[in-house]
């Protein structure tokens, strides 16, 4: 994959999280233990548009806040739902947390923010979940918009068929639909042409440094050329420099995610640090 590719390039060793080991799994009964207890919660993470510094929308990034482990991030325990028919229960657990934050957020009068949720491979693929996941947001009476649901190329491709009706389906509804992780993955550019994404999210192994690599920076600038021309949103993650940032605003990306601008935070944190940064990222915006 290019991510092979590029580690392979002379870059610093342990740089690419492709390779970095994963964390041990918990166990499926520790994890259902989990569900029943309800300690599966959202962080959320802002977007922000380059153009003018403004947030436009959150992903919900899951924390299991683990009685004895404290806060453990989805590394110790997404590989090990996967393929179990936890997974969906899974999913449902999480975006129920969100509807209920999306309107906890409206009742305090917050500007609408568009909130990306991520779908495994299996929920993606499995019709039975896609009509539970619509009725259960249907019944919140948050309204299709207010979602993307972020699927990766991996997931789009080891169902393909199933998959792409699925996404119709979602589309079809109104829901927002991003490729996360782009540029990591083996699909063609065929096959990704018939996804009907509304946004394109590039994989920090391409924006993490791309001021200084040029293999990354090539990399870069493609994926932004593919989503401009198909007229879908851009999205880069991973933005840790003001470098990066200025390397992708001039590139044209549309919105950018990354610990520059802010880590993960509870949802509790979201609207003091609306408050607290509005001023910052103006500035970034208009940095010369
Ligand atoms: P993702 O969807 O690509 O999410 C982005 C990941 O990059 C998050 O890690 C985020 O905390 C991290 N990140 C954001 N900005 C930066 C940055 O500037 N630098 C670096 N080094 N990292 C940054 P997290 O929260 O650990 O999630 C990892 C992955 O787990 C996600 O990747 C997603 O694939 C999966 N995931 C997270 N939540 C869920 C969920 O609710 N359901 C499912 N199925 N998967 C989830
Ligand atoms: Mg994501
Ligand atoms: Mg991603
Ligand atoms: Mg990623």
């Amino acid at each position: 994959s290019l991510t092979q590719l590029l580690c392979k390039a002379g870059d610093r060793p342990g740089d690419c999280a492709a390779v970095a080991p994963p964390p041990s799994q918990a166990s499926l009964e520790e994890i259902a233990q989990a569900l029943v207890r309800d300690e599966f919660v959202p962080f959320f993470q802002p977007k922000i548009a380059m153009r003018n510094g403004q947030l436009k929308g959150v992903e919900a990034l899951v924390r299991w806040q683990h009685p004895q482990r404290g806060l453990l991030s989805p590394a110790h325990f997404i590989d090990a739902l996967e393929g179990t028919p936890l997974m969906a229960d899974f999913t449902l657990a999480l975006v129920r947390h969100v509807l209920e934050q999306i309107l906890d957020w409206q009742r305090h009068g917050l500007p609408p923010l568009t909130v990306s949720v991520n779908l495994s491979a299996d929920n993606l693929a499995d019709r039975g979940f896609i009509d539970r996941l619509m009725a259960q947001v249907s019944a919140s009476g948050v309204a299709p918009p207010a979602l993307v649901w972020e699927v990766t190329e991996t997931s789009v491709m080891r169902q393909l068929s199933q998959a792409l009706t699925n996404m119709g389906r979602l589309r079809l509804a109104g829901y927002g639909l991003a490729m996360d992780d782009f540029g990591i993955g083996y699909s063609s550019m065929q096959q990704f042409a018939r996804c009907p994404f509304t946004e394109l999210k590039i994989d920090r192994a391409f924006v993490n440094g791309a001021a200084q690599w040029p293999n990354r920076h090539m990399v870069l600038k493609s994926a932004l050329e593919l989503g401009q021309s198909l007229g879908v949103a851009t999205v880069a993650e991973g933005v840790e420099t003001v470098e990066d940032w200025k390397l992708l605003r001039d590139l044209g990306c549309d919105m950018a995610q990354g610990y520059l601008l802010a880590k993960p935070m509870p949802a509790a944190e979201l609207v003091g640090w609306i408050r607290q940064d509005r001023r910052r990222l103006r500035a970034l915006a208009g940095e010369e």
